[in-house]
C-alpha cells in the first residue's frame, strides 16, 4: 500500500504543514498602525498554513485564485487603504535609499506597479525600468540588468519557484537582487500582522524557507535585515552588499488583535 500522503506539502520543501491560525480575509495591515479596521465588513475567514520544515507560512485558498479574482477582490480601488505608502511615500524612500547604490548601473524594479520607484531612480539619473506583471499587461523586459529590485513583491505571489526563476533571468553576470518581505520566525504563535488576505499577502517566509527558495533558483544571498534581502548568483557580488545601511520599510504596528479581530490593543 502507498504510504498516506501528508494532507498539506509546502510548496517550497514538500513538508508537512500545520493550520497556523484562521483569519478574518477582510482585516487589513494598515489596522495594526491604525488600531481599528480599515474594512469593517466580515468576508468570512481564511486558512494560514505553516510548514513544520521550512518554516514558510501561506494561504492555499488565495493561492488558487486567478488574476480576475485578484484583481476584483484585493487589488481594487480600495486597496490604497491597505497600504497607504505603496503609491507614493515608499517609492520616494526606496529611491532615495537606491539611487548612490546604484549609480552607473542599470536597474529593473519587477512588480513596482505602476513605475513611480524607477521613474523616481531616472530623475536622479539611474538608468531604471519598471515591469509589473500583475498589474498590467506589459511585457517583459527581454534583456537583463546589473540590479533588480523586488520591493513588497514576494509575499503577494503564489508560485514562488517560478517567480525566483524569472528574478534570476533578469541579471546578467555579477548582479545583485534586492528583495524586501518581512521574515517570520519558525513557528507562528498567534496571529501574525503581516499575514493578511486584504493586502495580498499570500506567501510568508522564514528564514529557511527563503534560503532554500534562492538556492534552488542557484541564488546567493545576505540578508540586511529581517526584511532586506539581497542575493546574487555569485557570492562575491554580495560583499560589496554586506556594508550597506537598510533602509527600513514596513516600519513595526503600534497594535495588535485576536479573533474575532474587532479590538486593537496597544502593540
Ligand atoms: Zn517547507
Amino acid at each position: 500500500m502507498a504510504p498516506e500522503l501528508p494532507r498539506w506539502a509546502c510548496p517550497i520543501c514538500g513538508g508537512s504543514a500545520h493550520l497556523a491560525f484562521v483569519k478574518e480575509a477582510n482585516v487589513c495591515c494598515a489596522d495594526y498602525f491604525e488600531g481599528c479596521r480599515q474594512f469593517p465588513t466580515d468576508v468570512g475567514a481564511v486558512d494560514v498554513l505553516e510548514c513544520a520544515a521550512c518554516g514558510f507560512a501561506w494561504m492555499p485558498a488565495l493561492h488558487a485564485w486567478d488574476g480576475a479574482r485578484l484583481h476584483t477582490e484585493i487589488y481594487n480601488g480600495d486597496y490604497t487603504l491597505c497600504d497607504p505608502h505603496f503609491l507614493e511615500i515608499r517609492p520616494q524612500k526606496l529611491a532615495a535609499w537606491l539611487a548612490p547604490l546604484c549609480a552607473g548601473r542599470s536597474l529593473l524594479d519587477y512588480g513596482g506597479g505602476a513605475g513611480r520607484l524607477a521613474e523616481l531612480l531616472r530623475g536622479f539619473g539611474v538608468a531604471a525600468e519598471s515591469y509589473d506583471p500583475f498589474f498590467d499587461a506589459s511585457t517583459q523586459p527581454d534583456h537583463t540588468f546589473d540590479l533588480v529590485t523586488a520591493f513588497e513583491v514576494i509575499e503577494h505571489v503564489g508560485a514562488q519557484n517560478r517567480l525566483f526563476a524569472a528574478l534570476a533571468a533578469l541579471l546578467k553576470p555579477g548582479a545583485s537582487l534586492i528583495v524586501s518581505t518581512l521574515l517570520k520566525p519558525m513557528r507562528l504563535e498567534g496571529d501574525h500582522w503581516y499575514s493578511c488576505a486584504r493586502n495580498g499577502h499570500i506567501s510568508f517566509h522564514s528564514a529557511a524557507s527563503l534560503a532554500q527558495t534562492l538556492t534552488q533558483a542557484g541564488l546567493a544571498f545576505i540578508s540586511l535585515s529581517d526584511e532586506l534581502h539581497v542575493a546574487a548568483r555569485e557570492h562575491t557580488a554580495l560583499t560589496p552588499w554586506k556594508t550597506a545601511t537598510p533602509i527600513q520599510i514596513s516600519g513595526q504596528p503600534g497594535f495588535q488583535t485576536a479573533p474575532p479581530w474587532r479590538d486593537f490593543i496597544p502593540a
